[in-house]
C-alpha cells in the first residue's frame, strides 16, 4: 500500500465508519466497555496537554495550530482556556462535530476557527503546534515528513503525540480490536521513539516535557519539543 493510499482510507474511514466510532468515543453517550476504556485514555492524554500549557501561564492570547483536530476535544478546552486556536482536519465529518460542539459550550463563534485541510497543506506560522493520535495513521517515512512539516508552522513549540513501538505486539493486537475487520480498518502504525526524536532534532527542536498514557486498550506517547 502506498502513501496516497494510506491517506485516502484514512480519510474515507474518518468520514464514514471512523467518524460514528469516534464521534461516539470522544463524546460522554454510553459505549461499550473498550470504547470507554479509549475514551478514558485519550481524555487522560488531553488532560497532560491542557495541564502542559496551563502550567505555563501564558494561555491567553496564544496561537495554537490543532492539526487533525477531530471532534474537538482539544481546541474546545484550548479555546474555553483563551487561547487563539487554529483547528484543522482532513475530514469533513470530524469537523462539522467539532463545529456543532464548539457551538453548543461556547460564547464565541470565531474562535477557534475550523477549516477541512489536511495537515500536510496547512500554512501560516503558530506559537504552538499540537498533533494528538494522528501519525498511528501513517507509516513511518510520511510521519517524518508530517512532523517536519508541522515544525515548519511552529514558532516555539511543538506537541505531538503517537503509539510507541515498544508495546508492538501486545499494541496490534489491541489494535486489531478497535479496528476490526477490513472494511472498517485504517492500518495502525508504530512509531519508534529514537525515530520522533530525531526528526524534531533534525528540525531544530528539543524535547522538553513527556508523558506516556497507557491503558488496555489506549497507548499513547507525548511529547513536547521546542525550539532549540
Ligand atoms: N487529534 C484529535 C484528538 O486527539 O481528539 C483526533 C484524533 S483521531 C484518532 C485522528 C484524526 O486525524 C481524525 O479526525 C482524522 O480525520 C485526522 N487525520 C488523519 N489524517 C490526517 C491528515 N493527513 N491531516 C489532517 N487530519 C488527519
Amino acid at each position: 500500500m502506498n502513501v496516497t493510499d494510506d491517506k485516502t482510507i484514512v480519510k474515507e474511514y474518518f468520514n464514514s465508519t471512523g467518524f460514528d466510532r469516534w464521534r461516539r468515543i470522544y463524546g460522554d453517550g454510553e459505549v461499550n466497555k473498550v470504547q470507554l476504556d479509549i475514551r478514558t485514555g485519550h481524555q487522560q492524554t488531553v488532560e497532560t496537554v491542557l495541564s502542559w500549557l496551563k502550567a505555563d501561564n501564558n494561555l491567553a492570547g496564544l496561537s495554537i495550530c490543532d492539526a487533525g483536530c477531530g471532534t474537538g476535544s482539544l481546541s474546545i478546552p484550548l479555546a474555553e482556556a483563551e487561547a487563539k486556536v487554529y483547528a484543522s482536519d482532513i475530514s469533513e465529518k470530524m469537523v462539522g462535530e467539532a463545529k456543532e460542539k464548539a457551538s453548543q459550550i461556547l460564547a464565541n463563534a470565531e474562535n477557534p476557527t475550523f477549516a477541512v485541510q489536511d495537515l500536510e497543506t496547512i500554512s501560516g506560522s503558530y506559537h504552538t503546534v499540537i498533533c494528538l493520535d494522528v501519525l498511528i495513521h501513517y507509516p513511518q517515512q510520511k510521519a517524518d515528513e508530517m512532523i517536519s512539516h508541522l515544525c515548519s508552522l511552529a514558532q516555539s513549540r511543538i506537541i505531538l503525540s503517537f503509539a510507541p513501538k515498544t508495546f508492538a505486539l501486545s499494541l496490534l493486537k489491541k489494535i486489531g480490536s478497535f479496528f476490526p475487520g477490513a472494511s472498517k480498518a485504517t492500518r495502525a502504525y508504530l512509531h519508534r521513539e529514537a525515530d520522533v526524536v530525531k526528526i524534531l532534532q533534525k528540525n531544530g527542536f528539543s524535547v522538553q516535557r513527556q508523558s506516556m498514557t497507557r491503558t488496555r486498550f489506549y497507548f499513547s506517547r507525548l511529547l513536547e519539543a521546542t525550539r532549540q
